[in-house]
């Protein structure tokens, strides 16, 4: 299965995606970890994204559509995948459909007033990359899985934040429309328990 996870930043996407990437055991590729990882190896892509993903900006679209063609091409990605912040651009989505087009895209939907703290309160897991909100964490360093030490992404502050929702809602909303129009759209409800999200998210996949 070749599926997408459509939302803002802080709609659960990632979280998600790793429970449902095992249950359907497709790689989940996120272009945000992706990149991450390219900036602490400094790798030419990563010297050529850091500075977008500081200010919040999205990464050009032809550095990011390379990254992704590569990885699509890599074994583990022949009977599907699980795409975690890619598409974000109309250009993205063409590109992808020239690649290999998606099964399903599904649509993660939580209002922008509840965003904001979502994000401001995210900690990541140096060790397992898990992602965890302080109201959640009984020790705000620790990861509760691994016992890895927990880290605050630098994007994760107020101004920066704003500037992704402003990117989210210009140019990647109109996926949407987009994949609605290709009868492909499955929208779920983000704002509630993560187990009822998952679990609306393999209802709506069957
Ligand atoms: P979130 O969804 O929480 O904003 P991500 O980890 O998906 O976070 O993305 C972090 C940053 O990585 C984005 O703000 C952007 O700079 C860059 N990025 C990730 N995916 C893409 C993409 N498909 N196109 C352009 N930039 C991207
Ligand atoms: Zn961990």
């Amino acid at each position: 299965m070749k599926l997408i996870f459509l939302g803002p930043p802080g709609a659960g996407k990632g979280t998600q995606a790793a429970g449902v990437s095992a249950h359907l055991g497709v790689p989940h590729i996120s272009t945000g970890d992706m990149f991450r990882s390219a900036i602490q190896n400094q790798t030419p892509t990563g010297i050529e994204a850091k500075k977008y993903l500081d200010a919040g900006e999205l990464v050009p679209d032809s550095v990011t559509i390379a990254m992704v063609k590569e990885r699509l091409s890599m074994d583990d990605a022949r009977n599907g995948y699980l795409l975690d912040g890619f598409p974000r651009t109309v250009d993205q989505a063409i590109a992808l459909d020239e690649i290999s087009a998606p099964d399903a895209v599904v649509d993660i939907d939580v209002p922008d007033e509840r965003l904001m703290s979502r994000l401001t309160g995210r900690r990541i897991c140096g060790k397992c990359h898990g992602t965890f909100h302080v109201s959640k964490l009984t020790d705000e360093h620790t990861c509760p899985i691994c016992g890895g030490e927990l880290y605050q992404r630098s994007d994760d502050h107020p101004d920066t934040i704003s500037t992704r929702l402003k990117a989210y809602h210009a140019s990647t909303e109109p996926l949407i429309g987009y994949y609605k129009g290709l009868g492909k759209l499955r929208q779920v409800n983000g704002d509630s328990q993560l187990e009822d999200v998952f679990k609306a998210i393999l209802a709506t996949l069957e």
